[in-house]
């Protein structure tokens, strides 16, 4: 499918393959199992000028859109999932940025971040709202020359580890929380008043640091607000969701592809001592992992599809977006855990490779927004319904 990659992202990933065999791979392993935040990763990404994929060109960027990301965050993943979540909401907090950035944000954050200088990340959740990220209760304040936040958030990836955070807030005034009104505003990680909840030890993902953060009387300079005031929607659907779910579309894709390589390598190793067949010589699994690999390929084709659409902002592009994170989703879950039933024993042992990589595929479905609400959203778009 390299028809759909312009030379630019044909060299970004030939770059970013160099990077993940040389120096993320060979640390994914204990990654997983210390719960580690991946710094080599983000270091060995920052060296190689990647971390400002989505920074317009003109900043000293890559300027790349949805196919760029997605791409990336696939090949990254393939070995280390982790890794690969965080370099994702790196990029999706750049591009939140990056689409309405005024000369204070380019100078204090895109210009750092291009620099490989500087690391952000997407803080949206919040307990009280769960998978509705959009309806947060986090609250903003105006206050003389500063705005004044109280709340708390969720499951911030890079949380702790970020030098900034792209945050969705509710005003103080009006209807506030819950009513949809947010805006999104950098918090730097040095501000006071910001309150690490506990460390990450989560099911799977385990190195992404996805940590709660309470916020009291978090004074924000004003310049930090992004957009105005009424840009909300189009915060959420055109900047967050199509950049939020290429980058995790192209993480479970990733994850698909390398259960179905790892499937592949053990059928042709694996050999029985008393007829000296291989589990490659036997009919039934020839079958199965022929179903696995038509599955990769279809979902590795709509993801495709539905980035060449969104960077070409294309009337039907919001549709495929959608669906392929809820798709490649499932893949990555069904193909993860076919690969342990074809890889027998070996994989059932205590956290085998494909054991991580069934753990971390198992984010897709809770992470917001989940593939049940991906699907109730598609549905609608289909019929015409409005969304929310
Ligand atoms: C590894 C990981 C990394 C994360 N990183 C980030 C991050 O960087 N930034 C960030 O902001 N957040 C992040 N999150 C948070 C994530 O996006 C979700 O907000 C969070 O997982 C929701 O958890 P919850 O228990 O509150 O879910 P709940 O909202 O309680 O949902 C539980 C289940 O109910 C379903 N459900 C709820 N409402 C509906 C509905 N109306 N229709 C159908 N089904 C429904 C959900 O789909 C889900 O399956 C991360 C989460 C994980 C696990």
């Amino acid at each position: 499918m390299d028809h759909y990659f312009s030379p630019k992202i044909v060299s970004l990933l030939e770059l970013a393959t160099r990077v993940v065999e040389t120096e993320v791979a060979p640390r994914a392993a204990e990654v997983d199992a210390r719960c580690e935040w991946p710094a080599h990763s983000m270091r060995a990404f920052a060296r190689a000028g990647l971390m400002g994929l989505q920074v317009p060109s003109e900043l000293g960027g890559h300027g790349q859109g949805l196919m760029g990301l997605s791409v990336i965050t696939e090949a990254i993943a393939r070995a280390c999932p982790s890794s690969a979540l965080c370099f994702g909401m790196h990029c999706v907090g750049t591009a939140v940025l990056a689409a309405k950035a005024t000369q204070y944000h380019k100078d204090h954050y895109l210009l750092p971040i291009a620099q490989g200088r500087h690391i952000t990340t997407l803080s949206l959740s919040e307990s009280g709202s769960g998978t509705h990220f959009y309806l947060p209760s986090t609250r903003l304040a105006e206050q003389d020359d500063c705005y004044v936040v109280d709340g708390n958030k969720q499951f911030i990836t890079n949380g702790g580890h970020a030098d900034s955070y792209v945050m969705s807030v509710a005003p103080a005034a009006g209807e506030g929380a819950h009513s949809g009104d947010f805006s999104c505003l950098m918090v730097d990680a040095d501000t006071q008043g910001l309150n690490w909840q506990q460390p990450w030890a989560g099911f799977g993902m385990r190195g992404n640091s996805s940590r709660g953060l309470l916020l009291e009387g978090v004074r924000v300079p004003k310049p930090n607000l992004l957009g105005e005031k009424g840009d909300q929607l189009w915060y959420v659907f055109e900047v967050i969701a199509p950049f939020f779910l290429m980058a995790m579309a192209g993480t479970y894709l990733g994850i698909a592809h390398a259960a179905v390589e790892a499937t592949g390598q053990h059928l042709r190793s694996r050999r029985f001592a008393h007829n000296g067949e291989s589990l490659a010589d036997v009919d039934a699994l020839q079958a199965r992992y022929a179903a696995m690999w038509i599955a990769l390929e279809k979902t590795r084709g709509l993801l495709r599809e539905a980035a060449a659409k969104g960077d070409a902002a294309h009337p039907d592009a919001l549709s495929y977006i959608l669906a392929c994170k809820a798709d490649a989703g499932e893949t990555a879950v069904q193909l993860t855990n076919e690969a342990m039933t074809l890889c027998g024993g070996m994989a059932y042992r205590e956290n085998s490779r494909l054991a991580q990589m069934l753990r971390d595929a198992r984010a897709s479905h809770v992470m917001a927004p989940t593939t049940d609400l991906l699907k109730l959203w598609l549905g609608r778009a289909l019929l015409g319904v409005p969304l929310l």
